[in-house]
Formats: C-alpha cells, structure tokens, sequence
C-alpha cells in the first residue's frame, strides 16, 4: 500500500505546470504574470497536442481558460517563425472578439505581438487603416472580415498559418455559414485550425470535416454540463412580484457583484432604469446599445465601478467578466441550452458561485426542461416573504419611474433619428417632447 507520502508525489505529478506541458519559458513567464499558476484541464489537454502542430477540435465549457488553450500555441509558433497575418480568430461577437485580442495582448506583450479586432458596428475606414498595418493575429467576426476581404485594398490572408473557430457552434447558429466557407476558400489548405465549441451540433460536425486534417479531440467535460462549484437554485413566484423578489435578493446577497438576464433588450433597459432609482449602481448591456455604449458598460462592470450588469443573451455567452458572483436568470431562458451558457458567466476558473432562476406561473414548464438538461433537481433560494412585501410600495414607485425614464429615451432616440434625417424640422423639440405622455412604448428586441 502507498504511503500518503507517496500518494501526496503521485498527486503532484499529475499537476502539470505550462512548462511541462511545452510552453516556452518566456509565455510562462506571461501566464505567471496573469496569476496563471497551473494550467486548466483544457490547457493541459490541448496545448501539448497543439503545440507539437496537430489540428485540435475543442470541446470545453465557459471559463474553461479555452482562449489561452489556443492563444499559447499560436503565439509560440510565431515566435518560432514570426510573420504578419500570422493567424486568424472567428468569433461569434464583438465582445468576445476583443476579450480574446486582449487575452493575446496580454500574453503576448513581452514578445511584441500585434493584434487588430475587425467587428461591425465599428468605422471600416479607421479598421483598413488597421489593416495596413498587417498585424499578426486578426480577431474577427465572419461579416466583417468579408467585407474587408471584398473591399479593402491590399489586403488579403494568403498566407495565413493560423485559424481558430472559437464558440463554432454559436457562429453556425448565427447564420455565419456562408461567411465561414468564403473565408475557407481564400486562405491556405496548408494551415493549422484550432475549433473550439461549447456543444457538439451536425453544423459543427460538418465544418470540423470541412476545416480541419486529421484533428485530435479534447474535451473536458460532458455534454451539458454545469461547472462543479456552482451553486443553482431557483424561486418560484408570481410573475407581478419579480422586481420586488429581485430587489430583496440583491439586498439579501449585496456586496457581491451580479450578472441578471432578461430576454428582452426594452427589460433590461427598464429593470437597469428600476434598480438605479432604487440606488443600486446597475449598467445595462444590450444589442440595442450601439458599439462604444456596450463596450463602456462592459469596462465599467470590469473595473468595478458597477456592481450589476443587466444584459440579454447578447452577452451571455463568452464574455470573460472574472469577477461575477452571482448570475440571475431574471426571465427564464426560452432555450434551455442557454441557461447553461448564462450560469457559466460565475464560478469560473475555479472559483465559487451562485445562480438563481426565476420561475413564474408561466415558467414552470421551461425550468422542467432545464433540469432535464442538466440531470438534476435544484433547491429552491430561501426567501422571507414578509419581507419581499415590505418592498413592494417602493418598488411600484421604482417602476413608475422607471417607465416613464424608458419612454423619454425612446422619444429622445426617436428625435435624434428625426433630427438627423431632417436637418430643419419644423417640429423642434418641444413639440416632440408633448408627445411623450401619449407615445407608444417602442418594442425592443434581444
Ligand atoms: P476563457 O474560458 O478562455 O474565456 O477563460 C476564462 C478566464 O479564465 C479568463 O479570465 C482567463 O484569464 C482565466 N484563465 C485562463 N487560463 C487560466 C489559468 N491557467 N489559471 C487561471 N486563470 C485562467
């Protein structure tokens, strides 16, 4: 029989540290910098496999590390052979785009390395200008790297040694297909492809056959799978006491920072707009943001500034915010797969958290199919009942507000639309402003 002694060695050999699994000494150094003391499961499984050139299809939940998983091979063959246009990140989202080029920056700083994100919503000009910069890793959503490809003179990814697909399966559900295999046929047959994916779907099947030669699989955890040190719960309420229930929570849990999900973008406006004349520092992230408001709200969650971030299922995938204690599923999600990708937004990296999921009159059989997907039955978040209903008054004026602030920005859009369409509009301000009280409430979608 071993003795612990031997047991406790036996144990510390299977802890690989970056170095053993290849990496070169000086991105050690950068993944010590990062506070990156061990690798993740995914690291451990992908980088040496990687790193020695073999195509590598993914399977690895949120906050799994996946990004350094493909961003330490690609940067340590470029400094085995450095070149512009060296490699070539797909992502489904603009966040997500410069959430991996700032994971490249920061593990490529000692080394030089330049990156340019190409996403919509974002001037073509200044992003050509970029371009022609030729730098070596492009972080980039399929549209918009089309468009460049078609449009931007001089530039081009013939010799590209790198592509990564990262969350393939949400790129596919978006519709990128077309955009994937235009850019398939106008870079190297000769290259490495990294595909990374949360799920297993046909789509993904049919690029990885497409895309990839002879790729090794690493996956570190099942199907569906909800990560270990995640605590679920759920409260089952009437829908017309959702805010009153949510108010409580946060008061019950505050110091914590939150993520809350809403699947509109009109609730999220309205329950960030209801939470901030309740005093709380809530920030709203949403696909009717523009570009530069979403990415403000965003640093502003991220710095700390901000202690709840409102968003829709927008955001609630990839988005790497390391400091979110606890996730709310304030509408329940209508797919249950992304009820797995909202609660990913916590506990990672192996740290703890929390998620609670709202359950309504209406929810009871969407929550059925989520505890279906992933295999168990949760426990319901104790809550004090007398005590939500001390909330209620202060809440219902909360709402007023609330409304009444969410019709004014509508309005307010809607002028600057008018205004920016007709330069001399006779209506001015005033007259549009009268119209408030009996203005339609605008219809935002996710
Ligand atoms: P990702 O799944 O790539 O979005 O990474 C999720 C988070 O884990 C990011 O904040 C990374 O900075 C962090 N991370 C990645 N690898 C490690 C590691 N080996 N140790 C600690 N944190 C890590």
């Amino acid at each position: 029989m071993a003795t612990d002694m031997e047991r406790e060695e036996v144990l510390e050999e299977t802890v690989k540290t970056f170095k053993e699994l290849g990496v070169t000494d000086v991105l050690c150094e950068a993944c010590d910098q990062l506070g990156w003391k061990t690798p993740t499961k995914i690291q451990v499984e992908a980088l040496p496999v990687a790193l020695q050139g073999r195509d590598i299809i993914g399977l690895a939940e949120t906050g799994s590390g996946k990004t350094g998983a493909f961003a330490l091979p690609i940067l340590q063959a470029l400094l085995e052979a450095p070149q512009r246009f060296f490699a070539l990140v797909l992502t489904p989202t603009r966040e997500l785009a410069f959430q991996i080029s700032e994971q490249f920056e920061a593990l490529g700083s000692s080394i030089g390395v330049q990156c340019t994100v190409i996403v919509g919503g974002i001037d073509m000009m200044a992003q050509s200008l970029a371009l022609a910069k030729k730098p070596h890793v492009i972080i980039a959503t399929p549209g918009r790297l089309i468009d460049h490809l078609e449009n931007t003179k001089g530039f081009n990814l013939r010799a590209l040694k790198y592509l990564v697909m990262d969350e393939a399966d949400r790129i596919l559900n978006m519709d990128f297909e077309t955009e994937v295999d235009k850019i398939l046929k106008v870079i190297p047959r000769d290259r490495k492809t990294f595909l990374f994916s949360a799920t297993m779907t046909k789509k993904v099947q049919k690029l990885q056959r497409a895309a990839l030669k002879n790729p090794v699989k690493c996956a570190v955890s099942s199907k569906y799978q909800t990560v270990e040190k995640l605590q679920q719960y759920y409260i089952f309420i009437p829908s017309k006491f959702k805010d009153s229930y949510l108010v409580y929570i946060l008061n019950e849990l505050a110091g914590n920072s939150f993520m809350i999900f809403c699947s509109t973008c009109n609730n999220t406006q309205r329950t960030a707009l209801l939470l901030r004349n309740l005093g709380f520092t809530a920030i709203p992230l949403h696909g009717q943001m523009n570009q530069n408001k979403r990415l403000g709200s965003l640093n502003k969650f991220k710095a700390k500034t901000r202690s709840i971030l409102l968003a829709t299922d927008v955001a609630s995938r990839g988005l790497d915010i390391p400091h979110v204690d606890v996730v709310i599923n304030f509408d329940i999600p209508t797919h249950s797969k992304d009820y797995i990708h909202r609660v990913g937004r916590t506990a990672r990296a192996g740290r703890s958290g929390k998620s609670i999921t709202f359950v309504t009159q209406y929810d009871v059989e969407l929550f059925q199919r989520i505890e279906h997907l992933i295999g168990k039955k949760l426990p319901a978040f104790p809550t004090q009942e007398e005590e939500v209903m001390m909330l209620t008054e202060r809440v219902a004026e909360a709402q007023r507000f609330a409304r009444m602030e969410l019709r004014q920005q509508g309005e307010k859009k809607k002028r600057s639309r008018e205004e920016a369409n007709e330069d001399d509009d006779a209506e001015g301000a005033m007259g549009v402003r009268n119209k408030v009280a009996g203005g339609k409430k605008k219809k935002w979608k996710a």
